[in-house]
């Protein structure tokens, strides 16, 4: 799902390049409405087969993705008000709570570190990413010919060394790579010195009488700023 300005958001409405229904399963790396958003629309246009995804993955999609078929319908409602001002047509919400909810039963929920038959010709394991909640690598296996080869198809990373989350699994081989590369550009701070950093811009600007406000990335219902 796209998130930002409106012109980007319009292209949520866009109609798949694919049909859907041609869709054999999916593979869902984490919950995070970015990657997950469109699966009502997915479903909605004719996917019908399973999600195998992390457990937490599943249970977080259940509360998620039907909010954001709220925020769908209260988005749809202000912009319908407005078109009906200027004597145009209403466009319904993306998806609606209740269709959103619809797809939930395709989840197929999976654990860390288990291979899983999808078919004979296809395995796939779930690794832990570090991401966020049931964030996942996944490593998969196809035999075409006679011949196997693995993908790894990393998701968003986590990072090393951080509170709550444990690190990325670290994957041994692989023939193919798929990989995030948001960050891919730069170099992290450590740790200890991200944690000093941070002490002194809060005591500076304490010091000059300002006031710190601290954003902080959450998953959460009800609040789409937030996701
Ligand atoms: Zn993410």
């Amino acid at each position: 799902m796209w998130q930002g300005k409106a012109e980007i958001e319009e292209q949520n409405e866009e109609n798949f390049e694919y049909n859907p229904a041609e869709i054999d399963f999916m593979l869902l790396t984490h919950a995070h409405i970015d990657h997950s958003g469109r699966i009502p629309k997915l479903y909605k246009d004719g996917f019908k087969n399973k999600i195998y995804a992390h457990k937490a993955t599943c249970d977080l999609c259940a509360l998620m993705l039907p909010d954001s078929g709220h925020i769908q319908e209260m988005e749809s409602g202000w912009k319908n008000k407005k078109r009906k001002r200027k004597g145009q047509a209403e466009i319904p919400p993306l998806y609606t709570a209740e269709e959103a909810a619809r797809c939930l039963q395709i989840f197929e929920p999976v654990q860390y570190d288990e291979i899983i038959e999808i078919t004979k010709d296809i395995h796939v394991r779930f690794n832990d990413a570090g991401h966020m909640l049931g964030s996942s690598i996944i490593e998969i296996w196809t035999k075409e010919d006679g011949k196997e080869t693995k993908t790894v198809f990393t998701g968003d990373l986590g990072n090393n060394d951080i509170p709550l989350l444990d690190s990325p699994t670290m994957i041994e081989t692989a023939d193919y790579l798929v990989m995030e590369s948001t960050y891919g550009s730069r170099l992290h701070l450590r740790n200890d010195e991200k944690a000093e950093l941070f002490l002194n811009i809060v005591s500076e600007t304490l010091d000059n009488g300002g006031t710190v406000v601290i954003p902080s990335f959450a998953v959460r219902k009800n609040t789409r700023d937030l996701i």
